[in-house]
C-alpha cells in the first residue's frame, strides 16, 4: 500500500478530493493548499461530471474548513441540556468517560445504546465502516437510515429491481426531458448543465413540481401540481398512452411483467380525473402524455421531492413504469433516473462487518420517529428505553421530523449523548461530549454516487485542524478504550478505502486520477434485463402482493392533503434552501447572507386573505408546532400550497424554531421513510 502522503506544509500544492454531500453529483475536487493551509476548493475539469464546476455552497469549503467555529478539541458539558455550554478536555479524559458510560449501560442491554447518522458525510469509510464494526460488535440497537431516500429506493426495486437507471450523460441527446420533483439549479446542478446542453440542441425541458423553482421557471413549461399527486398524474399520461396507442407492444410483451392488470388501472385514470387531483389543467396533461408518447428519445430526471409524502414509493413505481410503456429504454437517451446507487459494487459486509453481532439480532430504531423513540419508556414490544445517543453526520433535532418531540427526547437528563461534529449545531448543544470531527480536507475516504456512475477517492489535503479526528479514528479509539481486540478495528482509513471496492475497481486508478468509472451498458434496459426475481419491468410485483400489499403503482392521497382541515387549510412542502445542503452550511455567514433570512412562500391570494404582506413576519402553525419567518409572495407558491425553505438551524432563525416544528413522524407508503412534504399548516401575521 502507497504511505499516506504527509501534507506539505511549506510549499503551494493541490490535492485531489471528492466532494462529500448529500448530492447526487459526488463532483471531483480540486483543494489547493498554501502553507498548510485549504485556499481554495475547486472543481476537477479533468472528472466528465463535474466539468471544473462546483456549486456555490461547496465553493466555500475551505472557509467552512477553517471557519472560526469550527470545534477543535473534545468538549464536555457545563450547563443545562440545551444551553450551549462546553468546557474543553481532553482526548483521553472523553474517550474514558464515554467507554465507560457505554460499557455500564451495555453491561445491561446494549440495545440500549443507539447510533444516529446519515448523510453528513457520503463517504464510506467516514459514513458507514469503522462506525458500524463497533455498534455491531456492542450490540447495540440497529439504525433504519430511512430520512432521506427509502420510499423512492423500494420504489424502484419493486420496479425496476434496483436503484439503477439511464446514465445522465445520455439525457444531453434526449428530445424530451422531464424533470420531476426537482430544482435540478439548486441541488442536481451538473445535471443540469447536461439538460441546458439538450435543450440549446432543440430537446424540450417539462418541469413537474408543485414549486415553481428556479428550475420551473427555465423549462418550457411546468406543470404545478398539488404536492403527493405525482402518481395520479403518472397513471394519467398511461391513459392517454393507452387510448392513442403510443406504446411499445413489443417491448411490453417481451420485458414487462403485468401489463394487462396496470393498463386495468391506468384506464381508471382519464386525464379529467388526474386534473381534479392534481389541480392541473386537463389541456396540460393531455400535452404532456402527447409529447411523452411521440417524442424520441424522451428521459426522466426523477428526484427524491416526489416521494416525501405518503404515497411517495407509488409515485416512484408509477413514474419509473412509464419509460417501458413507450420503449424509451431502447435509446441510451431515453428511460429514467432516480439514482444510480445500485450499480456500485460496494462489500459492505467487508466494511461494516455484521458478522461482528455474532448471532445477536438487536432491534432497528427508525431514525425518522426519533422524536417518540427517545421518549419511550422500556416495554416488552420497544425494548429497552433509550439510555445513549451517539450522533455523527447528523443533525436530527434540526432535521427530524416533529421538532418538538425530538427537542424533548434529546432534553432528557437522563439521556447521555455523544456528538461528532465540526460545529455546535442545534443537536451538539444537546450534547454530553462533543467531539471534534475531520472535514473532507482532513481525511481519506472513498465514494459512490447517485447521480452519475463514477467511484471516486478523497485524498487528505491538509492535516486535521486542531485535534480534530476522522470518525473512523474515533471509533477505533473507541473500540480500543472498550477492549474489542478483533483485528478490524486496526484497519486505517486509507485500509477501509481500499476495503470499500475490493478488486471490483482499479485503486490504483482512484490514487492516479481522483475518479474511477464503473463499467455500466451505455442503455442498460434496451434488450430488458432488468435485475427484479423476473428479470422484467415488474408493473406488478408479486413481492409486494406476498406482503399483503397493492402489487400494482397507485395513488395514494396525503395524510395531511391540501383542502381537507378547515383548521388548516394549507399544505406546505419544504424544499431546500438554495444556499444550504439540508442543515449544512446554515452557519456559513457567505452563503446565510445570500439566503438572507427563514421563508415562507405562500400566493398571493392566501397572502390577501391573511393580511399578509411580503416580507411580514408570520406564524406558520398546527397540532405540532409554530414556527416564525417571513413570507415571500415571489411567485413560487401555487394557490394551497406554502413553502418552508429549509433546513434553517433553530438557533439562527426567529424564536428558536425551524420549519420541522410542523412537519410530522407520519410514514411513507414503502420504505418507511419520513413525510416532510405531506403538511397541513395555517398561516397568520406576527407582530414583529
Ligand atoms: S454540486 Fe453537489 S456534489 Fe458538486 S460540489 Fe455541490 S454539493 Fe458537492
Amino acid at each position: 500500500m502507497l504511505p499516506t502522503p504527509v501534507p506539505d506544509a511549506s510549499a503551494t500544492h493541490q490535492v485531489r478530493g471528492a466532494c462529500p454531500h448529500d448530492c447526487p453529483d459526488t463532483c471531483a475536487l480540486i483543494t489547493t493548499v498554501e502553507n498548510g493551509r485549504a485556499v481554495r476548493v475547486q472543481g476537477n475539469p479533468a472528472h466528465a461530471q463535474t466539468g471544473g464546476v462546483l456549486c456555490a455552497k461547496v465553493s466555500k469549503y475551505a472557509e467552512r474548513t477553517h471557519h472560526a467555529e469550527r470545534i477543535l478539541t473534545p468538549l464536555r458539558r457545563t450547563g443545562p441540556k440545551g444551553s450551549g455550554q462546553f468546557t474543553p478536555v481532553s482526548w483521553d479524559e472523553a474517550l474514558g468517560d464515554i467507554a465507560a458510560r457505554l460499557a455500564h449501560i451495555a453491561a445491561r442491554d446494549p440495545q440500549a445504546i443507539q447510533p444516529y447518522s446519515y448523510a453528513g458525510t457520503m463517504g464510506l469509510v467516514q459514513g458507514e465502516s469503522m462506525d458500524r464494526r463497533f455498534f455491531h460488535r456492542l450490540g447495540a440497537s440497529l439504525l433504519a437510515r430511512t430520512i432521506c431516500a427509502t420510499a423512492g429506493g423500494e420504489g424502484l426495486v419493486h420496479t425496476l429491481g434496483a436503484k439503477v437507471g439511464m446514465k445522465v450523460e445520455f439525457f444531453a441527446e434526449a428530445q424530451l426531458i422531464l424533470i420531476w420533483g426537482s430544482n435540478s439549479i439548486g441541488s442536481n446542478l451538473h445535471f443540469w448543465r447536461i439538460a441546458q446542453q439538450a435543450k440549446r440542441d432543440g430537446a424540450r425541458l417539462v418541469c413537474i413540481d408543485p414549486r415553481k423553482s428556479e428550475t420551473a421557471e427555465k423549462c418550457h413549461e411546468h406543470l404545478q401540481l398539488r404536492p403527493g399527486t405525482d402518481a395520479a398524474l403518472a397513471l394519467a399520461l398511461m391513459h392517454e398512452l393507452i387510448v392513442h396507442d403510443w406504446l411499445d407492444h413489443d417491448y411490453l410483451a417481451r420485458h414487462t411483467l403485468g401489463w394487462e392488470q396496470l393498463r386495468e388501472r391506468a384506464l381508471q385514470w382519464p386525464p379529467e380525473r388526474a386534473a381534479e387531483v392534481c389541480g392541473l389543467p386537463v389541456e396540460q396533461i393531455r400535452r404532456l402524455a402527447h409529447d411523452y408518447g411521440t417524442t424520441r428519445p424522451a428521459a426522466i430526471r426523477l428526484n427524491y421531492g416526489v416521494q416525501r409524502a405518503h404515497g411517495g414509493a407509488n409515485a416512484v413505481r408509477a413514474i419509473a413504469s412509464l419509460p417501458a410503456l413507450t420503449g424509451a429504454w431502447r435509446h441510451r437517451a431515453g428511460g429514467v433516473l432516480l439514482s444510480s446507487s445500485g450499480s456500485f459494487p460496494v462489500d459492505r459486509a467487508a466494511l461494516q462487518r455484521p458478522d461482528l453481532l455474532a448471532g445477536r439480532s438487536p432491534r432497528t430504531i427508525n431514525m425518522v420517529t426519533i422524536g417518540d423513540d427517545l421518549l419511550r419508556d422500556a416495554s416488552p414490544s420497544f425494548g429497552p428505553k433509550i439510555e445513549a445517543l451517539v450522533v455523527y453526520n447528523s443533525n436530527p433535532v434540526a432535521v427530524a421530523p416533529d421538532s418538538r418531540q425530538v427537542v424533548r427526547g434529546f432534553a432528557r437528563e437522563d439521556l447521555f449523548t455523544v456528538v461528532l461534529e465540526h460545529f455546535q449545531t442545534d443537536t451538539a448543544d444537546y450534547a454530553d461530549y462533543i467531539l471534534p470531527a475531520t472535514t473532507q480536507l482532513e481525511h481519506w475516504d472513498v465514494h459512490l454516487a447517485y447521480g452519475h456512475t463514477d467511484v471516486l477517492l478523497n485524498r487528505p489535503a491538509i492535516a486535521p485542524q486542531g485535534q480534530a479526528r476522522s470518525n473512523a479514528q474515533i471509533f477505533r479509539d473507541l473500540a480500543a478504550r472498550m477492549g474489542f481486540t478483533e483485528p478490524c478495528f486496526a484497519d486505517s482509513d486509507e485500509a477501509l478505502c481500499r476495503q470499500a471496492y475490493g478488486d471490483q475497481v482499479d485503486f490504483d486508478l482512484l490514487l492516479e486520477q481522483g475518479f474511477a468509472p464503473l463499467s455500466v451498458p451505455d442503455a442498460p434496459f434496451a434488450d430488458g434485463g432488468f435485475p427484479t426475481p423476473s428479470g422484467q419491468c415488474e408493473f406488478y410485483s408479486q413481492r409486494l402482493a406476498d406482503q399483503g400489499l397493492d402489487p400494482l403503482p397507485g395513488y395514494v392521497p396525503n395524510h395531511e392533503g391540501a383542502g381537507t382541515s378547515a383548521d388548516y387549510p394549507l399544505a406546505m412542502i419544504s424544499p431546500p434552501a438554495r444556499n444550504f445542503l439540508n442543515s449544512t452550511f446554515v452557519n456559513l455567514q457567505s452563503l446565510r447572507d445570500i439566503e438572507g433570512r427563514p421563508l415562507l412562500e405562500i400566493h398571493p391570494e392566501d397572502a390577501a386573505a391573511r393580511g399578509i404582506a411580503d416580507g411580514a413576519l408570520v406564524r406558520v402553525f398546527n397540532d405540532r408546532g409554530s414556527y416564525a419567518c417571513h413570507a415571500a409572495l415571489n411567485g413560487r407558491a401555487r394557490p394551497g400550497v406554502v413553502n418552508g425553505l429549509g433546513v434553517w438551524w433553530r438557533k439562527l432563525g426567529h424564536n428558536g424554531t425551524n420549519v420541522n416544528e410542523l412537519t410530522s413522524q407520519a410514514l411513507t407508503d414503502l420504505g418507511a421513510g419520513p413525510t416532510f412534504y405531506d403538511c397541513r399548516v395555517q398561516v397568520e401575521p406576527l407582530a414583529s
